[in-house]
């Protein structure tokens, strides 16, 4: 009799921030969920999706954000590499740093990971100095703490400077676990 040995899969929680400001702005964020699901890991939380003031550029339309906590065994690259073909396969349209587009995807957080490459810098390098990320981050991980500024999201928010309005919009559409 042949004995198989099942090696445990080690998943790794990540924090995903989604904004989208041009076109069907639900359907487009619900898209990109649906695809991450398929090819990032599944989801563990989901926020809210709030309304936000755009940042940077101001004369833009008002931004969707949510932010997802997601299980995946992909390395950091793999997820970045990911999140980039998602964001294409929506037609994400990039006329200037920081203008509109029709969906982008950050990677706020990779666990306690701490990571500088010329490609990716884990924490996001933003995540505290925005309240469109802190608000929904404080919805779904109030108590997460940020591995370089060893502050909780709640203490980061309290600290945060940034008064751009975030109004929460409505519950995600449909549940990614069915
Ligand atoms: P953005 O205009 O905010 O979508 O920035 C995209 C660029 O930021 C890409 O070229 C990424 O390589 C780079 N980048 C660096 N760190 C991150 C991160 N934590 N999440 C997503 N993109 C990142």
């Amino acid at each position: 009799m042949t004995a198989y040995i099942i090696q445990p899969t080690s998943y790794i929680m990540i924090i995903l921030l989604l904004g989208a400001n041009l076109g069907d702005r639900t359907t487009i964020l619900q898209r990109a969920v649906d695809l991450i699901v398929e090819r990032v890991g599944s989801i563990v939380k989901q926020s809210g999706l709030y309304e936000t003031a755009p940042w940077g550029v101001a004369d833009q339309p008002a931004y969707l954000n949510q932010v997802l906590v997601v299980e995946t065994v992909l390395t950091p690259e793999a997820v970045l590499n990911q999140t980039q073909v998602i964001e294409q396969e929506l037609g994400r349209v990039r006329l200037e740093k920081w203008g509109a587009r029709v969906i982008d995807i950050d990677i706020l957080y990779y666990n306690q990971l701490i990571l500088q490459t010329p490609r990716l810098i884990i924490p996001h390098p933003y995540l505290h100095q925005r309240r469109f990320t802190l608000v929904p981050l404080a919805e779904i991980a109030p108590t997460f703490v940020h591995p370089v500024l060893k502050k909780t999201t709640l203490e980061l928010l309290e600290e945060c400077e940034d008064k751009g309005e975030v109004i929460f919009f409505n519950s995600p559409k449909t549940s990614p676990f069915g």
